[in-house]
């Protein structure tokens, strides 16, 4: 059955590692914004020139913009036929109310980690520049820094510096909490423990998943 399902978290609570082996699980697409925007700019598009100051710098694009992505994205026949994982999206409270009104939700997950653990692992955090797969100065590919999955080159990501780390987590606090106020209104939220091992984090997502009779 088609699931239709939003993972919130702050920067590092591990949404994309947890997204695609959710993805993987349900059979739901994983809809990373960040990964949509980091294509666009490495294949050097208008759109990816204009969406490249932003990311660097660690700030949000316009709410219509980020909308209008997503608005295209959702109809494509992949969506339609199994449904969405979405990370990355919505981050605002316009970009929240939005996707409500272009598509029901059935759950919404918030993966809860303190924001001190998250500073450690952004600032070790590693990724393919290839196939986006997530990596750590711990946890490195087999062979470094080559990654397991394509043979991508495995890099720091421009954005994970300690400037764009902290406007990061400013606009997470300051614009995605009143986001995610909107699906606890709702009923649509529940709260995760995002520590622990991969594996343990995806066990208590399924469950959470699960757990509600619209799945
Ligand atoms: P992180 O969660 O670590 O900030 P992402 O890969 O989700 O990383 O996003 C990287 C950048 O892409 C953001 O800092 C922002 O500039 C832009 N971005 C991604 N998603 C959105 C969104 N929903 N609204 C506005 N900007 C976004």
């Amino acid at each position: 059955m088609a699931v239709k399902l939003v993972l919130f978290g702050r920067q590092g609570a591990g949404k994309g590692t947890q997204s695609v082996l959710l993805s993987k699980h349900y059979g739901a697409p994983h809809i990373s914004t960040g990964d949509m925007l980091r294509e666009a700019m490495a294949e050097g598009t208008d759109f990816g020139r204009q969406a490249q100051q932003y990311v660097d710098s660690g700030a949000l694009l316009p709410d219509e913009i980020m909308l209008g992505l997503i608005t295209e994205r959702v109809t494509h026949d992949d969506v339609v036929a199994n449904g969405f994982l979405l990370d990355g999206f919505p981050r605002t409270i316009g970009q929240a109310r939005g996707l409500l009104d272009i598509t029901p939700i059935d759950l919404a997950v918030n993966l809860e980690v303190p924001r001190e653990t998250v500073l450690e692992r952004l600032s070790s955090r590693r990724v393919c520049q290839d196939c986006g797969a997530i990596y750590s100065t711990a946890l490195p590919p087999a062979s470094p820094w080559t990654c397991d999955n394509c043979g991508g080159e495995v890099v720091q990501r421009a954005d994970d510096t300690p400037e764009a780390i902290n406007k990061r987590l400013e606009a997470y606090e300051r614009d995605t909490l009143p986001a995610i106020a909107l699906f606890a209104e709702r009923g649509l939220l529940v709260e995760v423990d995002g520590l622990g091992q991969p594996d343990e984090v995806l066990g208590r997502l399924i469950d959470a998943v699960d757990a509600r009779a619209t799945v």
